[in-house]
């Protein structure tokens, strides 16, 4: 049903002249145009040039841009082994004893295990690292890779470190790789390759160049991947550490290295870590880095 009553126009507006009202009208027009033009750059839309602000993600962190995807290297890896070892456990929290008792790590005694870090928002290092295992562990086996993970959930205990670190020969394989994610300064960022130093026993020896090939490697690919950088933090900002202090590293006979993959306990990298987009990258950077170095010619 209709009124019946005219819709005012502008001529319906009384004591304002025609040519202040289409005045108005025009201004309104371009406002809205601007407005349009500035949330299309803010967006990236309308075929415009890419806005240089970080893009945010619900909750409003900004997680920053990623890089455009790498394709991973063609390398036949059919038929090789890895080991993709994901840090620490679900169950670690409520297992104190059995995750304090000491075990070999390279002549020394160290934990069984630890906790491991978490974001301020709670997210936990151990269910990070097996999520990007398991990520990673599908690409690999897509190319015919034999994955062996040294833990198959994210809720039982351990194993142990010495476990961790022998479970490479015990699969007989070519590589293997840590997936940790650090638990750093608030005010640091950025992720960190730790390669093996000599062993205080010197049993890791023979897996020394390899594994710095490995390292360097997996860096490089990381951080093309990921848009991540090396740690900020350390006193080596070149993205690999050399440790002699973990028995993940001391007790392997395969070559191999750790990655901490970002630094929890800072707001940016918390929101990347947090993010399945972002940890899908991550597995992709470590795959990357695990294909360069089996189609690299040994040396
Ligand atoms: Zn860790």
């Amino acid at each position: 049903m209709t009124s019946g009553r005219r819709r005012p126009g502008l001529a319906a507006v009384r004591g304002v002249p025609r040519v202040v009202l289409a005045a108005i009208a025009v201004i309104v027009l371009l406002a809205a145009a601007v407005a349009w033009l500035l949330v299309g750059r803010a967006e990236g839309g309308g075929g415009m040039t890419a806005s240089a602000d970080p893009p945010t993600r619900p909750g409003g962190v900004a997680v920053g841009s990623l890089p455009p995807p790498v394709p991973l290297p063609s390398v036949d890896a059919s038929g090789r082994v890895v080991v993709i070892d994901p840090g620490h456990d679900g169950g670690n929290g409520a297992a104190p004893s059995q995750i304090n008792r000491k075990v070999d790590a390279g002549g020394f005694l160290k934990e069984c295990d630890t906790v491991g870090a978490e974001t301020a928002a709670g997210y936990p290092e151990h269910a990070f690292t097996f999520d990007v295992a398991t990520r990673a562990a599908a690409l690999l086996r897509a190319r015919g890779v034999t994955v062996v993970l040294t833990r198959d959930d994210d809720t039982g205990v351990g194993p142990c470190v010495d476990a961790r670190a022998r479970a490479g020969a015990a699969a007989h394989a070519d590589v293997s790789v840590s997936i940790h994610a650090d638990g750093g300064p608030p005010d640091g960022s950025g992720f960190h390759v730790i390669a093996p130093d000599r062993a205080p026993d010197g049993v890791n020896e023979g897996i020394l160049a390899s594994s710095a090939r490995l390292a360097t490697g997996l860096r490089d690919a990381y951080e093309a991947a990921t848009g991540e950088q090396p740690a900020n933090y350390l006193a080596n900002q070149q993205g690999i550490v050399d440790r002699a202090d973990l028995g993940g590293l001391n007790l392997s006979t395969v070559p191999k290295v750790f990655i901490e993959c970002a630094n929890m306990r800072n707001a940016v990298d918390a929101a990347r870590v947090s993010d399945p987009v972002w940890r899908q990258r991550a597995a992709e950077g470590i795959v990357a880095g695990i294909l360069r170095y089996l189609g690299a010619p040994p040396g």
